[in-house]
């Protein structure tokens, strides 16, 4: 099926901005630089800024990361504002005053929880990822090499590397079409997926050791305190790929891992294999997500938050109970 494609809405467009959410993962920044990339290549009569915290140094390669506007640009008027990848507004950033101040606006995302009100919303919680879904609102013959890096990395960063059970024929169509535009996709894989720095494999070691088994092995718990992060001198990028890590136990149907933001403050990151939904136990506590990814900001002691946590955890886990 293809559908309405990007250029239809950019008819008329003078200047757009593209935005993405708060820690911008792989998903994220590929959708907002592969849209810049589209854009820039195809519509010459659109200027188009991208409005994204600072992603991590591996996805440098990607065209158009220098560009990236970090904080908003005063007085700034928008034809347009496309939101990529965003499930609400409190996960915008900087550019979330742009959704009352645009002309019009337009959000391609995946996520359950999505609630947003936009001039046009395309939300496909069952498709892998925002760049499999704006790639099927592209004009493949338009789609340049740079585009297709970008698109690719945030198919590669959303499904796992085509692991995850959002994974479909489609999902892999699309990254057949990407290769053909000549993606080095075994690098992208490797460089921006696999690959850690000495410090962050330091911290994967420790979160591992550190954990704990519950519920006869089936959850695993794993945190880190603010203090242990500045004796690494890391952030939270860094710890990217821990809670995958921690799911991948045998056993285990639901992995969580936590770090502290701020004094008692943690930014939780749900995941699970089969059956629990995790998105709704997020959505709990004022965060969202997908069934299999998932995620909230929880205050208290890592005991408190726990606690808070398990007694949602146990019920999703032992239904019969109810
Ligand atoms: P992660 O655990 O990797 O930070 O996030 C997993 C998924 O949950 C992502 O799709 C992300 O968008 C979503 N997510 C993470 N944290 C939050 C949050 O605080 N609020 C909402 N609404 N979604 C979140
Ligand atoms: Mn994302
Ligand atoms: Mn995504």
């Amino acid at each position: 099926m293809k559908q309405k494609n990007i250029g239809e809405f950019l008819k008329g467009v003078r200047i757009a901005a593209v935005a993405g959410h708060v820690n911008p993962d792989g998903d994220c920044v590929g959708a907002c630089l592969g849209v810049y990339n589209y854009i820039r290549d195809n519509f010459p009569e659109t200027d188009v800024d991208v409005y994204l915290q600072k992603p991590r140094q591996v996805f440098q390669f990607m065209n158009g990361f220098n560009s990236i506007h970090t904080e908003l640009i005063p007085g700034k008027q928008y034809d347009l504002l496309i939101l990529l990848d965003i499930s609400s507004r409190d996960r915008i950033g900087v550019a979330e005053p742009l959704v009352d101040a645009a002309e019009k606006t337009l959000c391609f995302d995946h996520h359950v929880t999505n609630r947003g009100s936009y001039s046009w919303l395309f939300n496909v919680p069952e498709i892998s990822s925002t760049c499999e879904l704006v790639f099927s609102f592209m004009d493949e013959t338009k789609v340049s090499r740079n585009c297709a890096e970008c698109i690719y990395t945030g198919i590669v960063h959303d499904t796992g590397v085509f692991q995850y059970s959002s994974t479909s024929p489609d999902t892999l169509r699309a990254a057949a079409k990407l290769m053909e535009k000549g993606v080095p996709f075994s690098e992208i894989i490797e460089r921006t997926f696999f690959e850690k720095t000495y410090v962050q494999n330091q911290l994967l070691g420790r979160s591992l050791m550190e954990s704990i088994l519950l519920f006869n092995g089936r959850l695993i718990i794993s945190y880190m305190r603010q203090r242990d992060m500045r004796f690494y001198g890391v952030t939270s990028a860094d710890m990217e790929g821990i809670v995958s890590q921690l799911r991948n136990t045998a056993g285990v149907e639901v992995a969580v891992f936590m770090y502290e933001t701020d004094s008692e403050v943690y930014k939780v990151s749900l995941r699970s294999r089969e059956t629990v939904d995790v998105s709704e136990i997020a959505q709990h506590f004022g965060g969202g997500g997908h069934i299999r990814a998932a995620g909230a900001t929880m205050q208290g002691t890592p005991h408190d938050v726990i606690n808070n946590l398990t007694y949602y955890i146990e019920k999703a886990l032992y239904p019969e109970k109810e």
